[in-house]
């Protein structure tokens, strides 16, 4: 017999209003036996039912809900899931995995807990529940059926399964891989990493951004500060910059980024630099260096709430440098892929470093992640990604 989770009004409100998670103590009442990575009803507190959710009493988010209806997760379900995700980024956004693709970003695409990409002839999946990880074989025989890639790869490396109570997972399920493999983003021709890269291999989620500083990046010298293999760098190059400087603490990421240069005939345009951002912004202040187009990708610096006030100072103090290194008319493009980083949060820090700085920022622009990691609106964690382009007011 399936359980049912009984919820608390705070809870059944933020779920009618389209959240998916339910936490530990917003459960009023469970009847029946909850097994872990089992399937569970949700009901509120009259009895309605507000969906089917996914389980795990070892995590601090309990349950998932997967759908509103009361179908089970079964082969059926999750084959129909996939096909819906699939078949909105081929035909509402156009996308295919010659250019890179996320086919499934989890809650967004009513599947918790599953990544799919794609990077041309190599599938790579993302398992991060329970329950998708106890269904590992059934979702490798749907998405093989639905897409027949030649390489299939896991990434379940990730410190969030932890939380799950489940080990990491690297594996190549299918084919042959010998490194990385070429996509082409719009005519810029990238090394994805399927096995060795972080996360699933390529930044997929930056590729609308990219496309938006190629031609910014005319005429300017340009600096891509965390540029790991050189996905800003390399589209600022191809776009006509005059001199473009990538920074990165890692020695393999920088070794595709310079072979990406080369691959886009722009390697003599290109400097590599294997230097913490933290360091080489000041020294480059020192130095009296300026550029005309400054962008700033960091990894996530507040992985929790708990270190969001240190998180909030590294951030200050990367935008507070990269402002002194603009020449004038010059544009910062500044990111956090930081959920706890909220936008008025980001937005406050940007304010503060101006103020340090003695300037007046202008916004041109708010941006995010791009269209295959959609937003589900009722949940704010599933947009992650903030991006504010600014240029100071020349006084
Ligand atoms: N902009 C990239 C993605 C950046 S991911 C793209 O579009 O593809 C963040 C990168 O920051 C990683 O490559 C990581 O190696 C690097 N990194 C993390 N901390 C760093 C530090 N203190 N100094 C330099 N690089 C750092």
């Amino acid at each position: 017999m399936m359980a049912t989770l009984i919820l608390n009004p705070e809870a059944e409100a933020r779920v009618r209003a389209g959240h998916p998670w339910i936490m530990r103590h917003e459960v009023a009442k469970t009847r029946g036996q909850v097994r872990d990575g089992d399937v569970v009803a949700v009901e509120g507190r009259k009895g309605d039912h507000l969906g089917m959710a996914t389980v795990n009493t070892r995590s601090r988010i309990l349950a998932r809900i997967y759908t509103r209806d009361d179908r089970p997760l079964d082969r059926d379900f999750l084959a129909d899931r996939i096909r819906a995700a699939i078949a909105y980024r081929r035909q509402v956004l156009g996308l295919g995995p010659e250019g890179g693709v996320r086919w499934v970003f989890s809650e967004s695409d009513g599947l918790p807990g599953l990544i799919v990409d794609q990077y041309g002839p190599c599938l790579v999946i993302q398992l991060l529940t329970l329950a998708m990880d106890q269904r590992r074989q059934v979702l490798l025989e749907i998405l093989d059926g639905i897409l027949s890639p030649a390489i299939v790869v896991e990434r379940s490396d990730v410190p969030a399964r932890q939380a799950e109570g489940l080990e990491e997972v690297r594996q190549l399920w299918k084919g042959e891989l010998a490194g990385p493999v070429e996509i082409d983003e719009c005519g810029v021709r990238y090394l994805a990493d399927p096995l060795g890269g972080q996360k699933t291999g390529f930044f997929l989620d930056q590729r609308e951004n990219r496309m938006l500083v190629r031609p910014l990046s005319a005429g300017r010298r340009v600096l891509d500060a965390f540029c790991y293999t050189g996905g800003f760098a390399v589209a600022a190059a191809v776009g006509g910059a005059t001199e473009v400087v990538g920074i990165d603490s890692s020695s393999a990421a920088l070794k595709l980024a310079r072979e990406n240069a080369r691959r886009n005939r722009v390697a003599e345009r290109c400097v590599f630099l294997e230097a913490d951002v933290f360091d080489q912004l000041r020294q480059m202040e020192k130095s009296g260096e300026r550029f005309g187009l400054i962008v700033l990708d960091p990894p996530a610096f507040a992985k929790s709430k708990r270190n969001l006030e240190g998180a909030y100072r590294g951030y200050k103090e990367i935008n507070l440098r990269a402002l002194r290194l603009l020449a004038p008319g010059g544009v910062l493009v500044t990111c956090t892929c930081s959920h706890h980083m909220t936008e008025e949060l980001f937005h406050e820090m940007l304010r503060d470093a101006a103020r340090d700085c003695a300037v007046r920022l202008r916004l041109l622009r708010k941006t995010t992640q791009a269209s295959d990691h959609p937003i589900l609106l009722g949940m704010p964690e599933s947009q992650y990604l903030k991006c504010f382009w600014v240029t100071p007011l020349d006084e």
